[in-house]
């Protein structure tokens, strides 16, 4: 008794595509957003985090160009602002 397959004929091999190449959607990464200016900071920026000085409960982006300009945050949390 032979049982025909068709569907067993081929074999197929899924290889992965090439490693490294991520594909980031910006809808589905949720990126943090400057303190200062509310813009979203792209992972490869020179940006700056810290916890707020003040009351440590928030944590603090800043944008390169704000650091660059040296320009105030303020803290959602205890509304200080430093530069
Ligand atoms: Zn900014
Ligand atoms: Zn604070």
């Amino acid at each position: 008794m032979t049982r025909f397959r068709p569907w067993c004929s081929k074999v197929y091999v899924i290889v992965p595509e090439r490693a490294g190449r991520i594909t980031v959607s910006q809808k589905s990464v949720s990126l943090p957003t400057c303190t200062s200016c509310n813009r979203p900071i792209m992972p490869a920026e020179k940006a700056s985090k810290f916890y707020c000085p003040n009351c440590h409960q928030v944590f603090i982006w800043r944008c390169e160009k704000c650091r660059k300009f040296s320009r105030k945050y303020k803290c959602i949390n205890c509304s200080f602002e430093g530069p």
